[in-house]
């Protein structure tokens, strides 16, 4: 159905996401007639533009990152776009911009259900809702008000928490929605209805049947044009800490008892609670951390990370992070979580991996060594799908065995639009459906969880930043960290750098 009539408030209109992810995103679901009947889109930013200039850059950004294949709305799409630039922490901007909603909800009749959208650097994140408080923009007597924000949330525990407080000082819990843009893709949602809708997977999906998961989320790319932002970051907080948490979240939850937001979101915390602490002497052998160095790929040289525009020549940052985890509950007791990411690496690919456990008994010979090839693949991107690898018959004299895959693509549905993360999310944020949304309590066990991590990678010489060439999976003694419990990765794809390990 289609969502309330609203004013949708972008803060950073004149930043990437904006341009590349948001009004995309909103022009496809005005296409598909998604959007209310009375919408404004209303950008801010410190950037000093007309109406007219903001158009005009949301129109090119529409048909440069197209999100849909139709042209035919865009003007009149953009007739619902206004700007108005703003000083991010002044009082008296925000009285105008009280009056510029208030004359915008006046002109559409959109009454005064609002959604203010940070899509600013992280060190805004307190002030701006502050502001907006001050002005009376977080009152709900006319019209609900929804605060939508972008990771990071936080930099560690400590972070986190005082963010929390300043957020939840003067909007509700409910108010407040963390899109985490993993959990807006159509397959990662998918890992619910794979559990919960078929009687096949459930009852294997546990400690007797199960070997060990392991998650991956790899990157082609490197870190572009964002050296600066990634300096400060690193892979385990800008991909474990939210986006892997998460699939973890859904692939080990309990069925949750309903599809309430409150339901689901309860049983992803109840899989945070339950990860085993890291102890400060396990964290040398269960972590790896590496950093892309320079390399050749099909004859062509590849920057290194501390080359890249941004980049301290002697940054301590890391570009790959590999983890193994307990979590202990009745279902996962005593089964290995092992979970990478990492950029340049061969290819772009985020999977989840079920490997089962071997049959009791080796009937066949052949069988015998490629048992452990029994596993559920559940690819998340690119080529969304499922794959099932076990053994059959080879066929011939004999009892010889051999692995086959039953494989189903998302793209052989045909005639079905896979809907991009932000589309749905945003959606879902007019909708006031926060189900794909991190919630505070989650956030906070997420960064307990990792914060010993992040503090033993800061202070402890015994976990050294390990280099791998670009185009590698990844450093060499990340395969230790699995090849120690008798196991290897699953590879999609064979290294690419051509002086790879
Ligand atoms: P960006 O290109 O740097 O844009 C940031 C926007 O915030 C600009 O419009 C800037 O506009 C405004 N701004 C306000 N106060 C600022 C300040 N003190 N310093 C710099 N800019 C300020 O960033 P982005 O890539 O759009 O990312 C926005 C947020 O989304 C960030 O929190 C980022 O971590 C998160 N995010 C981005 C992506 C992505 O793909 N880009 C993905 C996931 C999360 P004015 O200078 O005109 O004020």
């Amino acid at each position: 159905y289609n969502p309330e009539n609203h004013i949708y408030v972008i803060f950073g209109a004149s930043g990437d996401l904006t341009k590349r992810k948001l009004v995309p995103a909103l022009y496809a679901l005005f296409v598909q007639k998604m959007l209310p009947e009375k919408f404004v889109l209303l950008g801010v930013s410190r950037s000093d533009f007309s109406d007219d200039e903001f158009r005009n850059r949301m129109k090119e950004a529409i048909i440069k990152y197209k999100e849909i294949d139709d042209e035919s709305q865009i003007d009149k799409f953009v007739k619902k776009l206004f700007y108005t630039p703003i000083s991010f922490d002044d009082e008296i901007h925000y009285k105008n911009l009280l009056n510029k909603i208030k004359s915008l909800r006046e002109e559409f009749g959109t009454n005064g259900n609002t959604i203010f959208y940070l899509s600013t650097p992280p060190n805004v994140y307190g002030i701006i809702p502050q502001r907006l408080t001050s002005v009376g923009l977080n009152k709900q007597d006319d019209g609900w008000k929804r605060l939508i924000i972008e990771k990071p949330f936080g930099y560690d525990l400590e972070s986190a928490i005082k963010l929390k407080d300043l957020l939840l000082k003067d909007w509700t819990e409910e108010q407040i929605y963390r899109i985490d843009h993993y959990l807006g893709k159509e397959t990662v949602q998918n890992l619910l209805v794979t559990r919960f809708s078929n009687g096949i997977f459930e009852p294997l999906w546990n400690r007797n049947y199960i070997h060990h998961i392991e998650i991956t989320s790899a990157e082609s790319i490197g870190v572009e044009k964002r050296g600066g932002y990634y300096e400060s970051s690193g892979a385990l907080r800008d991909m474990v800490q939210n986006h892997l948490l998460q699939v973890v979240g859904l692939t080990a939850m309990e069925p949750p008892s309903s599809l309430e937001a409150s339901a689901i979101r309860n049983e992803i915390l109840k899989v945070f609670q339950s990860l085993r602490p890291f102890k400060k002497d396990e964290i040398k052998n269960n972590t790896i951390r590496g950093q892309y160095t320079s390399s050749k790929i099909k004859g062509e040289v590849v920057k290194g990370y501390r080359q890249e525009e941004g980049v301290n020549p002697e940054s301590q940052t890391e570009t790959y992070a590999a983890l193994k985890f307990y979590i202990d509950n009745w279902r996962w007791g005593g089964v290995p979580f092992y979970i990478r990411t990492g950029k340049r690496l061969p290819t772009r690919v985020t999977e989840v991996v079920i490997h089962f456990k071997e049959t009791p008994h080796f009937l066949f010979a052949k069988h015998q060594m490629n048992n452990s090839c029994n596993m559920l693949i559940i690819r998340i991107q690119p080529d969304e799908g499922i794959l099932l690898k076990f053994g059959m018959k080879t066929p011939g004299a004999g009892f010889e065995v051999q692995n086959v895959n039953m494989d189903f693509h998302y793209s052989d549905l045909t005639n079905q639009r896979i809907p991009p993360a932000y589309e749905r999310l945003l959606h879902d944020t007019m909708k006031g459906d926060s189900t794909l949304f991190a919630r505070t309590d989650e956030v906070l066990e997420a960064w307990k969880f990792l914060t010993p991590v992040l503090e033993c990678w800061k202070n402890d010489k015994n976990v050294p930043l390990l280099g791998y060439p670009a185009g590698t999976w990844g450093p060499e003694h990340a395969d230790d960290l699995i090849e120690g419990d008798g196991r290897h990765w699953h590879y999609p794809c064979k290294n690419l750098a051509d002086d790879g390990v």
